[in-house]
Formats: C-alpha cells, structure tokens, sequence
C-alpha cells in the first residue's frame, strides 16, 4: 500500500510544460519537458540532422548484430519511428490527459531496468485501442485506449510497453528484418523516390513493416510476464494487464477499432493462459484493489 501511495503523489506532483495552443506544439512543450537534451524537439517534424550516425550506417550496424547499436543510435531509431508513429495519428489536444499519461509512464518505467532513458509517453488522438512502443523510449497510446481502461489497467498497458523498449524488442526484429533484406528494397524503393530522404527512410520503412507485422510472439508473452512484475512494482494492482486481455479477448476480430492490436499481438486468450503460468497464486494477495478511472485521476 505504501508504494501505491507514492505512486499516487508522484502522479500528482507538478509537471513543468511549456504552454502551447496546439497538440503538436504541446508535445513540443511535453518532449523538452522530458527531455533536457532536446534530442527530441523535432519529433513531428522528422529531419535527419547531423545525427551520431547516418541511418545509413545504423541500417548496416542493425544487420550485423544488435549490440552494434549503442544507446545513442537506438534513440535515434526511435527517434525517426516515433515520428513516423506520431505523424500517422495526431496527438490528442486534451494537455491534462498528456501530462497524467506522461507522469504515469515515467514513474512506472523508474521501476524498470533503464530508468535513465529520456522515457516519453503521449496519446494520439485515435478512437482505436492501441499501444506502441519505439526504441530508446518512446510509448503512444490511442485515446480510444485510454477511454475504455482505467488506472491500473493502463498502469499494465504501459508497463508492457516499457518492457518492450527495456528489452530491445523493437530494436532486435529492425535487426532481424535488415538481415532479410528489407533495406535493400528500401533502398531501391527510395532511389526511385526522393534521395534527399533516402537515408531516414531505409529506417522507416524497416519501422512501416514492423509495426503493421507485430514482434515475435515470444516478445509478446515477455513483455505481459514482466511488465504485470512492473506494474506491480510501480506499486499498481497486477491484475491490470490480464483485465484488459480478458476485454480484448471479447472484442470482434472484424471489429475496427481493435484490428491492428488483435492482428498484431497473439490471441488473448493465449496471452491469458502464459500469464497465468507465470503468475500463479503468488500475485492473489495484491489483487482487488478498488478500481480507479483514468478520469477520476484527471479531476
Ligand atoms: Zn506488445
């Protein structure tokens, strides 16, 4: 209960954001918010400026092997599949739902493996239900997600997606998708396009396919073994995750607004039993907790 509670003044505490009338220039404001650096201020607006390494050359590194790729190049691939993430959907315009979601994610990824990532979290304006993580740190939820969870289940969500970015699972399917040859195409397909964008988009055309693909089956059953262990400790309800897969579960496969996230991920019920296995009895005494809607926390 202790850790629940300061989860709940974390939550609460203030944020510093830039004020901005606009969604993009409020992710703007969200992104330096969270990220001294600035690394991240262009992330609506990709442009491949004076990089670490040329994405050229981070497409050849991925083939080769994944521990090539140093924590600074991986930001920059995330960086450039964030931007792809971002620019398909707008971010939603509701600055309040940004900050909690922001302050949710980022207290739960202190509890992780790589704390120290300049961890951002937004939601797109998007009645789907769906979540997405890119390398080095970056996690978007739809509004139609949000809207139909509440805290701890998105506590799950997020911690999931975490998981996938602490493990390097985006990172390893790029690599694995390079290896087959897919840059090449990309390659060729670019020279027929645009060359001035021809070295980004080697690295989002791996990231196109990727995310209408999905991870590996096995990097799914990981991310929900470990991101209920997450949530868990970020001192939410474990109980979380495997509330929204039995919703999911329910869900019409021809239904719209869940087709990517059921045609992407391994069939709930699926997902349900590995949890079960992994879970067992162990977890039962932090269960029932009383139930907190997302816009509850908003008031
Ligand atoms: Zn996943």
């Amino acid at each position: 209960m202790k850790a629940r509670t300061l989860a709940a003044a974390l939550l609460l505490s203030a944020c510093g954001l830039a004020s901005a009338q606009d969604a993009t220039k409020a992710l703007g404001g969200l992104l330096r918010g969270v990220n001294p650096g600035g690394l991240l201020n262009n992330l609506t607006a990709p442009t491949p400026a004076a990089p670490a390494a040329n994405t050229d050359e981070l497409v050849k590194l991925l083939a080769q092997s994944v521990d090539s790729i140093d924590e600074t190049r991986e930001q920059e691939i995330g960086r450039q599949l964030a931007a792809l993430l971002a620019g398909s959907k707008p971010l939603h315009p509701d600055l309040a739902l940004q900050r909690y979601v922001n302050r949710l994610g980022r207290w739960i990824s202190l509890q992780g493996s790589r704390p120290n990532l300049p961890w951002t979290f937004a939601v797109l304006d998007d009645p789907g239900f769906n979540a997405f993580a890119a390398p080095g740190g970056y996690v978007f939820v739809t509004k139609g997600l949000v809207d139909r969870v509440d805290e701890a289940e998105l506590a799950g969500i997020l911690a999931h997606e975490i998981t996938h970015v602490n493990q390097r699972h985006h990172l390893k399917a790029l690599a694995a998708k390079a290896r087959a040859g897919l840059a090449t195409q990309a390659i060729a397909s670019q020279l027929r396009g645009n060359a001035a964008n021809a070295l980004s988009g080697q690295v989002l055309a791996l990231g196109r396919n990727l995310y209408s693909s999905g991870l590996d089956q096995g990097d799914e059953f990981e991310a929900d073994r470990e991101g209920v262990a997450l949530a868990a400790r970020a001192g939410f309800d474990p109980y979380g995750l495997p509330s929204v897969l039995q919703q999911l579960r329910t869900a019409k496969p021809d239904n719209p607004l869940f087709a990517l996230t059921l045609g992407t991920h391994p069939p709930a019920q699926q997902r349900l039993e590995q949890l079960e296995v992994a879970m067992g009895s162990r977890l039962d005494a932090l269960s029932g907790k009383p139930s907190v809607p997302v816009a509850q926390r908003l008031q």
